[in-house]
């Protein structure tokens, strides 16, 4: 393992960015060859930054701004609850397949390593809710894209969306576009 690079730019700053590089651990070959995981339980585990970062990205995105945040399971759950509870708005997890108990809308995309489907509760959210997508890691985009297709269909407005952490050379902030992409870090 070695620690990512903390020279790295990212949208709230260079300052956050190497914040956020300074616990970012590297994990080659994880889950499978060729892939560098990007571990970002030490960030998670110190109390001091997590909570910066959480700040940070309420603060870029403003507490007025939203009125639930969505996570994507199952590190997306570790920021969303934290901003949720720091703003006093709700959280929905968007989940892998079969894991919520009632009717649900699925979406199934590939990943950068291997193919998925997430779900969300067709009653999540009031019409028109604004809703804040987090997640660790943004790498092709198709976690997002597929996230933010099912809170559509459920019923919320995607107002903003968060990652740690963009592996840039995937192309994941193009494939989002035109909707905004915050990455605290981009490598
Ligand atoms: P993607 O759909 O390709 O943007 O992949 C993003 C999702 O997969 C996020 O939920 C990440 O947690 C996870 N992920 C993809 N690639 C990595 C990576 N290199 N390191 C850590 N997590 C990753």
């Amino acid at each position: 393992m070695t620690q990512t690079d903390i020279g790295a730019r990212g949208d709230s700053g260079p300052e956050t960015a190497r914040l956020v590089a300074s616990r970012v651990l590297d994990v080659p070959d994880f889950p499978k060859p060729g892939v560098v995981f990007k571990d970002l339980m030490p960030l998670f585990a110190d109390g001091a930054v997590f909570r910066e970062v959480v700040d940070g990205i309420i603060a870029h995105h403003g507490r007025e701004s939203f009125d639930t945040v969505v996570g994507i399971e199952a590190r997306g759950f570790v920021i969303a609850a934290a901003i949720a509870y720091a703003t006093g708005v709700g959280v929905v997890p968007v989940r892998k397949a079969g894991k919520l108990p009632r009717a649900a809308y699925s979406a199934s995309y590939a990943l950068e390593y291997g193919e998925a489907t997430l779900e969300v509760h067709q009653d999540a959210f009031t019409a028109g809710h604004r809703v804040l997508v987090v997640d660790d890691v943004l790498a092709t985009g198709g976690t997002a894209e597929a996230t933010m297709d099912l809170v559509e269909r459920a019923g919320g407005t995607v107002s903003g969306f968060t990652v740690l952490m963009e592996l840039g050379f995937l192309g994941g902030r193009e494939r989002l576009a035109p909707r905004p992409v915050h990455a605290l870090l981009t490598v």
